[in-house]
């Protein structure tokens, strides 16, 4: 019997925060590299944000929070839910959390029995599945590649579902594609769901990206699309990437108060609640002023349309237009079986990632860690100029191989 718990064999480091570890250590001893694989927003926080943290300390909101968070938090996650997505809940509805990440986490913990099943469209945000392990949980990873525009459709879902599932991920805007759900498309996943041998079935939306959308856009989210669905949804949100704050650790869920509850009992035990003044400074968050989400959007979009033209002239490599987030998900299939310079082939998009670090110094996820090879992830949340030079040095990289 060994000393460390066999359920840390179920999971693995998570592979986008490795990739950053590993391009700020090459960094570190000199190496020229552009770092494409953080998710997150190259923006500070805005200021009014710091003041209201500033404000907070200084009036001594300094001691322990209650592990739901602080009422007046979950009033101004009320009124966000009221006023952007037309969805009523009051705060025994809502839990709030340290990160978006640790709102899953607790979800998760408080359904799964051992074997249930979360079905998870792939490609996937990278913790989603290794939650679900953590918790004795089975993901159902259902293939929605570039063909399907990344996303999940009604057959699938229909045939994804077994008496053992408990929970449909959704994420749009999606990390790790930017692709995003209409409202028709999120309605026609709701009538599935609505049939009546489904009811067993809840769905967990990830909106973490919500705001940030292109080319008008309309963003939904599944309670909002299909009501007859609000008891079974749980809502999460949170602050890290439109307003700027990954640092903060700030996210919230609404559903269910019941489950609210076990949810809330999971932090009672855990972390008890996030900082204090980080959920003070979060109500001037959600209150505040939101002009800088669009000036920042403006220049994600031209990002956006910069990297996924120079992609597409990368030989080998083919890029979907995302309509959301701050990612893009190229296929690499055009460059598998080539080989570099040195005469190693490119087997996998794990082989044509670190091919690009290695041979040009430009750091991305390879596909399979996102459950849907052979794509790579480039984040584009980082400066123009280095996104324009990634982008030549993995086109050079391209050129090379034969
Ligand atoms: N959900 C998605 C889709 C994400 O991309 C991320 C972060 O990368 C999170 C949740 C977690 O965000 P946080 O824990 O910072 O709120």
């Amino acid at each position: 019997m060994g000393f460390i718990a066999d359920r840390m064999s179920r999971i693995k480091p998570s592979p986008t925060v490795a990739v950053t570890a590993k391009a700020n250590e090459l960094k570190a001893q000199g190496v020229d590299v552009i770092g494409l694989g953080a998710g997150e927003p190259d923006f500070d926080t805005p200021d009014h944000i710091k003041e209201a943290a500033h404000k907070a300390i200084a009036d001594g909101k300094t001691k322990y929070g209650p592990p739901p968070g602080i009422l007046p938090l979950r009033e101004a996650i009320c009124r966000k839910f009221e006023r952007d997505n037309d969805l009523k809940y009051t705060p025994d509805q809502i839990s709030v959390g340290c990160g978006g990440k640790q709102t899953i986490f607790n979800a998760l913990m408080a359904t799964m029995n051992p074997g249930d099943e979360v079905i998870i469209p792939a490609p996937y945000w990278v913790s989603y599945t290794d939650i679900t392990m953590l918790a004795e949980g089975e993901p159902v990873v259902v293939d929605c590649p570039a063909d399907k525009g990344f996303k999940l459709t009604p057959d699938q879902l229909r045939a994804a579902i077994t008496p053992k599932t408990k929970w449909l991920m959704l994420n749009s805007p999606s990390n790790p594609t930017g692709a995003c759900y209409t409202t028709d498309e999120l309605k026609a996943l709701a009538d599935v769901l609505l049939e009546d041998k489904h009811a067993h079935v809840h769905v967990m939306t990830d909106d973490m990206y919500e705001h940030i959308v292109y080319d008008g856009f309309e963003f939904a989210t599944i309670a909002q699309a299909a009501p007859d669905l609000y008891e079974r949804t749980l809502t999460l949100n949170g602050l890290s990437k439109a307003y700027c704050m990954t640092g903060w650790r700030l996210g919230y869920a609404a559903g269910n108060a019941d489950l609210i509850k076990q949810m809330n009992k999971l932090n009672s035990q855990s972390v008890t609640s996030p900082a204090t003044f980080v959920q003070w400074a979060a109500i001037d968050a959600l209150d505040g002023p939101h002009d800088f989400i669009d000036a920042h959007n403006k220049v994600f979009k031209g990002r956006r349309d910069l990297v996924v033209s120079k992609l597409n002239a990368c030989a080998g490599v083919e890029c979907l237009t995302p309509e959301g987030a701050f990612y893009v998900y190229p296929s690499c299939a055009g460059v598998l079986g080539k080989k570099t310079p040195e005469g190693v082939e490119i087997d996998s998009d794990e082989a044509f990632v670190k091919y690009l670090l290695e041979s040009e110094g430009v750091a991305c996820v390879h596909g399979e860690a996102f459950g849907l090879s052979p794509y790579f992830r480039i984040s584009y949340a980082t400066s123009t100029e280095a996104l324009e030079e990634a982008c030549t040095r993995i086109q050079r990289a391209c050129e090379k191989l034969s």
